[in-house]
This record gives structure tokens, C-alpha cells and sequence, in this order.
């Protein structure tokens, strides 16, 4: 058996980039106004959105749920797979990020499929699960705070159909959540959920070493 993952070096990276990439212009420039912001580096990479895109049209996905939406990266691309009914929910609670995102939306010409949920996420995915009108969805992204990541996976699981998949970002931490010295909460919260999973027996799981790292979660 192959016994480790290469190590990504910034030249393999560039390789993959360029092998593999296939950006659109729209796209890059998101990530370029994005990169503007101080906290850019929240965006998802772009080989990330790729894969995400990939995801979206494997699974056949129709509705899609996002916690984290930011700049809209993540939802654009999952929007720009889906079908020309499917939908993506996001939620996010910063409104200058938000419109950021609508603006690129409405360009992309995907600006019906988005549906922008205002407000604390919790809040968000409760009234879902409270409201007997929401069907279940296809996939679920987990991508905002990490200290509620328990409590969104756990709605998630909920609110995700038999077969659907639950994917979790940021799940490596910069490699924190392997570093017994970090101990800040994010990290343990991160940590904690990792070792939850790994046993839970409502899913099967895989973790890839993408980016920040990706947990795919199917449900049973
Ligand atoms: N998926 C995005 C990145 C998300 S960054 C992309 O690909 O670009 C994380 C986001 O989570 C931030 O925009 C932040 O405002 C949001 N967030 C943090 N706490 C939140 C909460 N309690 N409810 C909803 N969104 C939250
Ligand atoms: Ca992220």
C-alpha cells in the first residue's frame, strides 16, 4: 500500500493548478476582489471549488444548504453545477460579505438558484427543521464558525436525505488538530468533532487532505 500523501510543495500546487484548473473568468475575478479583504484566506481554494463542482453534478444535487457563505465563492460554484431548478440555501451574519456575494451572483447569472439566509446560523437551520415545508437536502457545507460545527452537523444530518452528503471544511486546522499543544477552542472543537465522526455509525466518512482538509460525511 502507498504509505503517505505527498507533501504539497507550492510547486506542486502550481502544477496542479495548471494541469487541472479549468477557472472561469468570473470566478477568478471573485477571488481577486476577495483577496482585497483581510480575511480572504477563508475563501475555499479554487482547485477546492472545483472538486465541489464535481461533487455537486456527481451526486446530482438539487438542493444544496451552506453554513459560511462569505463572498459567495463556495455557493457560486456548487450554483454554477447544479441544475437550472436546483437551489442553494446559505446563511451567513455579515451583511457587507453578503452583498459582496449577491453582486457576483447576479453576474454569474445564478442569482435565483442562492437563496441568502440573513442571520445566526443555529437560528437559520432550527426554523428549517421547524418548518414541515423544507425538503430534505442533497448536500450540506459546513464552513463557518467552528465552535458550532457539532451542533451544525448535527442539524445537518437532520436536514440531509438518506444517501446525502455532508461536507465539512477545515477540518486539518493548519494541522493544529494534530498538535496536542494547541488547545484553543477552535482546534478542540475541531479535534473533538473529528474523533466524534470517525466512530459514527449514521454515515460513512472519508477525510481529504485538500486545502484545509474536507470531511465527506454520507448519510446512512
Ligand atoms: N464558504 C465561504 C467561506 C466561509 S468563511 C467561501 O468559500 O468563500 C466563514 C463565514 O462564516 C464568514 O463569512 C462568517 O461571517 C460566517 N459566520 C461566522 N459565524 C456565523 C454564524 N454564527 N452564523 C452564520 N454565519 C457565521
Ligand atoms: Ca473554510
Amino acid at each position: 500500500m502507498s504509505t503517505r500523501t505527498l507533501i504539497l510543495t507550492p510547486t506542486l500546487l502550481d502544477y496542479i493548478h495548471q494541469v487541472s484548473l479549468r477557472d472561469l473568468p468570473i470566478l477568478a475575478e471573485l477571488r481577486a476582489e476577495t483577496a482585497k479583504l483581510p480575511l480572504a484566506i477563508m475563501q475555499i481554494a479554487p482547485e477546492q471549488g472545483q472538486f465541489m463542482g464535481l461533487i455537486t453534478r456527481l451526486i446530482g444535487a438539487k438542493r444544496i444548504l451552506e453554513i459560511g457563505t462569505f463572498t459567495g465563492y463556495s455557493a457560486l460554484v456548487m450554483a454554477l453545477n447544479l441544475p437550472p431548478a436546483g437551489r442553494v440555501i446559505t446563511c451567513d451574519i455579515n451583511p457587507e460579505t453578503t452583498s459582496m456575494a449577491r453582486k457576483y451572483w447576479a453576474k454569474a447569472g445564478v442569482a435565483e438558484k442562492i437563496e441568502l439566509k440573513l442571520g445566526p446560523a443555529l437560528a437559520t437551520l432550527d426554523q428549517l427543521l421547524a418548518d414541515p415545508n423544507t425538503a430534505p437536502f442533497d448536500a450540506v457545507f459546513i464552513d463557518a464558525d467552528k465552535e458550532n460545527y457539532d451542533a451544525y452537523f448535527e442539524r445537518a444530518l437532520r436536514l440531509t436525505r438518506e444517501g446525502g452528503l455532508i461536507m465539512i471544511d477545515n477540518v486539518l486546522w493548519s494541522g493544529a488538530v494534530a498538535d496536542p499543544a494547541k488547545t484553543d477552542r477552535d482546534t478542540v472543537a475541531l479535534r473533538a468533532l473529528n474523533a466524534k465522526l470517525h466512530r459514527d455509525e449514521r454515515i460513512d466518512l472519508s477525510l481529504l487532505p485538500i486545502a484545509d482538509g474536507l470531511t465527506l460525511a454520507r448519510k446512512r
